[in-house]
C-alpha cells in the first residue's frame, strides 16, 4: 500500500478540492477516489492496480524504468537496510546484536537477486530470433524450466517448473532466450496466473507463432510454511493461444509432452 500511496498521491487533487471526510478517508477508498478523478489523470497514466493485477497489453510488467515517478520514489540502499532492521525488531529481535549486524546488507543483496527482473526486458531478449529454420514447422518445446519467483501477496518463494511450447510460423528463438525471458518475469513480485499469461503473451507478440502453450507447476511457500500449511500442494496454471487454444489435438500433444514419461534421463 505504501507504493500505491506514493504513486498516486501526486495525481490526487489538493485536499481543499475534496470534502474533508472524503479526503480523510481516501486511504481506504483509493479505488473510489480514482474512479471519481479518472478524468483528471495525466495522459498515459496507468494505475498501480492495473499494473499489479493484470498482464500489460503487451505483456510487459511494471519496471522501475516504466515511470520516472516510480524511479524517483525508489528508496536508497541505506533506507532499504533500515527497513530490514525495522522488520527484525518487529519480529522481536535486536537488530544491533552481533549475529544480525550484517543481516540487513545481506537481505538487500538477496533482494537485488530476487528482483533483478525489473531491470530487464523479456521483449529485448526474445527479439533475437533466428529466421532460417530449414523449413522446420513442428512444435518447439522446453520442458521443466525451473523458476524461482516471489508471490506478490507475501513476498515468499514460488518454486516450480515451466513448460513452454510454440508452433513457429517463420521465426524461432534460441532456446536459452526463452529460459532467460522466463527468468525475467520470475524475478519480480508475481502471481502465478499473471506470470503464465505474461510469458505466453511475450512469446506470442514477439515471435508471432501459430500458437503458444505455457504451463507452470509450482509450490508456493505461503501455502506450505504459513496460513493453511499444505506442504506438497502445487498449483498448475496454463495459457494457450492460437492452435493450442483452437485445436484440441495440439493442446493434448502439449499436455502429453509436459506430463509424460521423460525420454531423456540425464538431468
Ligand atoms: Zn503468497
Amino acid at each position: 500500500m505504501l507504493t500505491l500511496h506514493a504513486h498516486r498521491a501526486p495525481y490526487l487533487p489538493a485536499a481543499g478540492q475534496h470534502s474533508k471526510s472524503r479526503w480523510n478517508g481516501w486511504r481506504t477508498r483509493l479505488s473510489n477516489v480514482q474512479a471519481v478523478h479518472r478524468n483528471h489523470l495525466p495522459e498515459g497514466y496507468i494505475s498501480m492496480d492495473t499494473l499489479a493485477s493484470t498482464p500489460k497489453p503487451n505483456g510487459r510488467a511494471l519496471r522501475a524504468g516504466d515511470s520516472e515517478d516510480l524511479a524517483e520514489k525508489r528508496p536508497s540502499r541505506a533506507e532499504a537496510e533500515e527497513a530490514v532492521r525495522t522488520l527484525i525488531a518487529w519480529a522481536g529481535d535486536d537488530p544491533s546484536r552481533e549475529g544480525l549486524a550484517d543481516t540487513p546488507s545481506r537481505v538487500v543483496e538477496a533482494y537485488e537477486e530476487f528482483f533483478a527482473g525489473y531491470d530487464a526486458d523479456p521483449y529485448d531478449i526474445l527479439s533475437r530470433t533466428f529466421e532460417d529454420v530449414q523449413g522446420y514447422d513442428d512444435l518447439v518445446m522446453l520442458r521443466d524450466i525451473r523458476i524461482e519467483s516471489h508471490c506478490e501477496h507475501h513476498m515468499l518463494p514460488i518454486v516450480g517448473v515451466v513448460h513452454i511450447a510454440y508452433l513457429p510460423r517463420d521465426r524461432v528463438v534460441g532456446i536459452s532466450k526463452l529460459a532467460r525471458a522466463v527468468d525475467i518475469y520470475a524475478k519480480r513480485l508475481q502471481t502465478q496466473e499473471t506470470m503464465t499469461a505474461q510469458i505466453a503473451g511475450a512469446i506470442d507478440e514477439v515471435l508471432q507463432p501459430r500458437g503458444v502453450a505455457v504451463m507452470i507447476d509450482a509450490l508456493h511457500e505461503c501455502m506450505t510454511t504459513r496460513g493453511v500449511h499444505k506442504p506438497g500442494t502445487t498449483t498448475i496454471t496454463t495459457r494457450f493461444t492460437g492452435v493450442f487454444k483452437d485445436d484440441p489435438a495440439y493442446r493434448d500433444r502439449f499436455l502429453q509432452l509436459a506430463n509424460g514419461m521423460r525420454a531423456v534421463t540425464v538431468r
